[in-house]
């Protein structure tokens, strides 16, 4: 340990500023959080492996496809329906409640887009047009499950890559499910977005840019009087193109966390067009690319956060902002956190972000 990082040795806890009730302890004394101690994630080279459902030649392993690109001969992105689907259209139950036993009908569709046809890919190894196109069939096919039933209220694309990360299958791929509820985490962010908004006439997520980008500030102890913090500019910036900006949150429940923000205003992931979609996929490869020479083949989840669909949320598009959240998985959340609900990192934020900012990448 050297001397700078004996002197930024901290504990606090930091209130997300978006979403206040979920709040992150920072104690970057060691020992408090186990690391994972299993062996890092094995590098596959195989482009094909014969017994694994997802590789080219083995369609008939899955059920059958639902959308391609390019094609579905010579596909290089696949969806199909998931084998054991979270939630399916062909559940029979009617929202029968008694006493506080209140249940909604587990409607919904959950499929799995194959990411790549090749088996060992990692997504930072993509090249960016490929990337691009993944997006887009996020986003359409996105499209189709809302336009394809009006109980669905949300649609959520997330990824888990690598076993600590509780990926079951090694071939890369990602996954869709749309619901008949908005998912908690969502409702949360929205509705304390919404109060920021009537309070200060400002989008928070935007605030939370601005800040990122230009904040300047000494903290200084209150006993001592010596100077505890500097906040610098773009001390949280990872990534900075034209339209997004990836960034570490000041309160991250993963010492790794990215949040990948757009610099102008959308609710909606929907609503975001082929060309913003490019830039994207850019800043995304470039980040992944940063997390994976910092933590060295990293496992993790992301998931995308959007407006959901419906007359009622119409009044939060000039609160919200859509957004991606990175959540590499390196430590195993304890009793304490478990417990409590407070999470717990062990890098300070800001030294995680410096790491990420400096490494160089291709
Ligand atoms: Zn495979
Ligand atoms: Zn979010």
């Amino acid at each position: 340990m050297n001397e700078s990082s004996k002197r930024d040795e901290y504990r606090e806890i930091r209130i997300n500023p978006i979403v206040p009730t979920e709040s992150v302890l920072v104690s970057t004394a060691r020992g408090l959080r186990p690391r994972k101690a299993e062996k890092p994630l094995a590098q596959h080279t195989e482009s094909k492996i014969t017994t694994c459902p997802f590789c080219i030649g083995n369609e008939n392993q899955t059920p059958p496809t639902l959308a391609s690109w390019p094609n579905d001969n010579e596909w290089q992105i696949r969806i199909v329906e998931n084998l054991f689907p979270v939630l399916s259209d062909r559940n029979i139950s009617n929202n029968l409640s008694f006493g506080l036993q209140h249940v909604i009908d587990g409607y919904g569709r959950h499929e799995v887009i194959i990411d790549h046809n090749n088996h060992s890919i990692h997504v930072d190894a993509m090249d960016a047009q490929h990337l691009h196109a993944l997006f887009k069939m996020y986003r359409d096919r996105m499209q189709t499950l809302y336009d394809s039933d009006s109980r669905i209220k949300y649609v959520l694309v997330f990824k888990n890559f690598g076993p600590a990360a509780g990926a079951s299958i090694a071939h890369t791929h990602s996954q869709i499910v749309a619901m008949p509820v908005v998912p908690e985490n969502v409702a949360n962010e929205m509705q304390h977005a919404h109060r920021h908004f009537q309070k200060f006439n400002q989008n928070i997520f935007s605030h939370l840019v601005d800040e990122a980008l230009a904040f300047e500030a000494t903290i200084y102890d209150r006993e001592s009087g010596e100077v505890r913090r500097k906040i610098s500019v773009g001390q949280y910036v990872i990534e900075k193109s034209k339209r997004f900006i990836a960034i570490k949150p000041f309160a991250s429940r993963f010492e790794w966390e990215v949040q990948i923000y757009p610099l102008f205003a959308q609710s909606d992931y929907l609503a975001c067009n082929d060309d913003d979609l490019r830039d994207f996929a850019l800043i995304f490869k470039r980040t992944m690319q940063r997390l994976n020479k910092v933590i060295g083949g990293a496992q993790y989840n992301y998931f995308l956060h959007t407006i959901p669909h419906g007359d009622e949320f119409k009044k939060h598009h000039v609160s919200y902002q859509w957004h991606l959240e990175i959540c590499p998985r390196t430590s195993i959340p304890t009793g304490f956190e478990l417990g409590s609900g407070l999470f717990v990192s062990t890098v300070s934020p800001e030294d995680a972000a410096r790491a990420l900012r400096e490494v160089k990448i291709d």
